[in-house]
């Protein structure tokens, strides 16, 4: 504030500490030093770096080495720091840094998804205390404005469904399997060979980061506190090239999903055990969709969103999902609108929870499946392997068969039934004498029944 208490033109500088100076950190910098007139414009006042947080101090950073500091606590608690950036990653010290900032009053822009999937509700309870602001848009997408919308543009509305492809690494991957032909491994050390998946892929492959992020998606579309363990979560490593060419034989490609749907509830079950409520039904798996669906073009590491709402209708969000560059340009817009409302008194929206819907279980969860069976070449088999989906209730939308060398291939596409239906129906076909193996059961999302 100036002295007259009016917002504009202050020279007063906001004090800005960032914590972590790696891929995100690094560009975040760049632009606060490099920008800095453009900033002063926008906010109001001047932006001065007060401080950057790492673990190393011997390394080269180009920056001015006064601003480096391995005490990232300190610069947190120092006076002249309004606000903190933290873009360190991981859960422990991030989580204590931004509590500790958000009970002083220090407004906080944080990229980390791993830290916000699980424990947004005791920060955003710290930034409510003190009146601060918390905010997250590079958590999830990377540079692709999702969050703001989720929370800001489409409060007014009812949000029914969002579907994303929200991690690059995946999606490089199978994009790639999908254009070559070539198997998971392979396609994987490619990947990190070009530095699109990490030396430990984990996180990524296993759908972890893709479930991180539907837990926060949901959580903003629904209005009810969803965290990491609330998601159920399939990664991609089962993913065969079999798989892909089976896809494109009926029309698909296979991506990981991350899904938040209402489920809503059904007419006349206000007895019922769930009080007649929607549920709420969060998933990370890969799926087939037909090429003709949006997500479908989404190509190599980018991302993007479909949101669909009552009355907005469907709405898509696409861009890059990762990199320094456009996360730190979320990083940014936040920081602005945190060092705008230091100015103007305002504030973010904070949490909202009210909603409070319940989580439906995965095995209550109808989808669509593509099962790919091999089994023996001879008259009865598809009899025998339809009387089975038909016993356990699963019914079927189409058949294709495939002669092998040793046998042959059944390609079976299941109309809508619930998970633990059709794991009943892949146990039953696993017994039968004339099916070989099932080779793989996919989803199939994204077609209109
Ligand atoms: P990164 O390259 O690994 O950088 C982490 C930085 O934090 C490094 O500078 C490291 O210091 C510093 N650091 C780590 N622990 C520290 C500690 N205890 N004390 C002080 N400094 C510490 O990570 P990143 O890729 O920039 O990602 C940062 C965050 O952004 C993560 O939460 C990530 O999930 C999120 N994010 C990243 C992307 C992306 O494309 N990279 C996209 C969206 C969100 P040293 O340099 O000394 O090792």
């Amino acid at each position: 504030m100036t002295d007259q208490g009016h917002p504009f033109g202050s020279d007063h500088p906001i004090g800005v500490a960032v914590l972590g100076m790696g891929n995100v950190g690094t560009e975040v910098v760049r632009i606060i030093q490099e920008q800095s007139q453009d900033l002063r414009q926008r906010v109001g006042a001047p932006l001065v770096l007060r401080g950057v947080a790492v673990r190393r101090l011997d390394v080269d950073r180009g920056i001015d080495p006064e601003l480096l500091t391995t005490d990232a606590r300190a610069l947190v608690n120092r006076e002249d720091v309004d606000l903190v950036v933290e873009v360190m990653g991981g859960i422990d010290p991030a989580r204590e840094l931004i509590g500790t900032a958000l009970t002083a009053g220090k407004s906080v822009v944080t990229a980390n998804k791993a830290l916000l999937a699980d424990y947004t509700g005791e920060l955003a309870a710290a930034a409510e205390h003190s009146r601060a602001d918390l905010y997250f848009e590079a958590a999830v997408a990377g540079a692709i404005p999702v969050v703001r919308p989720l929370i800001q543009s489409l409060s007014g509305d009812r949000v029914n469904r969002v579907v994303g492809i929200v991690n690059g690494t995946t999606n490089f991957i199978l994009s790639a399997m999908d254009e070559t032909g070539a198997d998971y491994s392979a396609t994987l050390a490619e990947a990190t060979r070009l530095g699109y998946a990490e030396a430990d892929p984990t996180a990524d492959v296993e759908g972890f980061d893709a479930a991180a992020k539907a837990a926060i998606l949901a959580s903003l579309a629904f209005h009810t506190r969803v965290t990491a363990a609330d998601v159920y979560r399939e990664g991609i490593s089962r993913i065969t090239s079999e798989d892909l060419e089976t896809a494109a034989a009926v029309g698909c490609t296979v991506k990981l999903l991350a899904i938040c749907e209402r489920v809503p509830a059904s007419p006349g079950e206000p007895g019922s055990a769930q009080g007649g409520k929607d549920r709420i039904s969060v998933r990370v798996y890969p799926a087939l969709i037909p090429r003709k669906h949006p997500l479908s073009s989404v190509s190599g590491a980018f991302n993007a969103v479909v949101v669909e709402a009552e009355n907005a209708g469907r709405l898509m969000f696409y861009g890059q999902g990762a990199g320094g560059a456009p996360t730190a340009s979320a990083v940014m817009g936040d920081l602005v609108m945190a060092a705008r409302n230091k100015f103007f008194g305002g504030r973010a929206p904070g949490e909202s929870v009210y909603a409070e819907l319940p989580i439906a279980p995965i095995g209550d969860t109808p989808t669509r499946y593509h099962v790919n069976l091999k089994v023996a070449d001879r008259t009865g088999v598809l009899q025998a392997v339809a009387g089975e989906f038909a016993q356990h209730g699963v019914s079927i939308s189409t058949v294709r068969q495939e002669g092998q060398d040793e046998g042959a291939r059944l390609v079976v596409v299941t109309h809508h039934a619930t998970e633990s239906a059709l794991a009943d129906t892949v146990a039953a076909l696993a017994e039968l004498e004339s099916v070989t193996s099932v080779t793989s059961v996919v989803r199939l999302e994204g077609t209109e029944e």
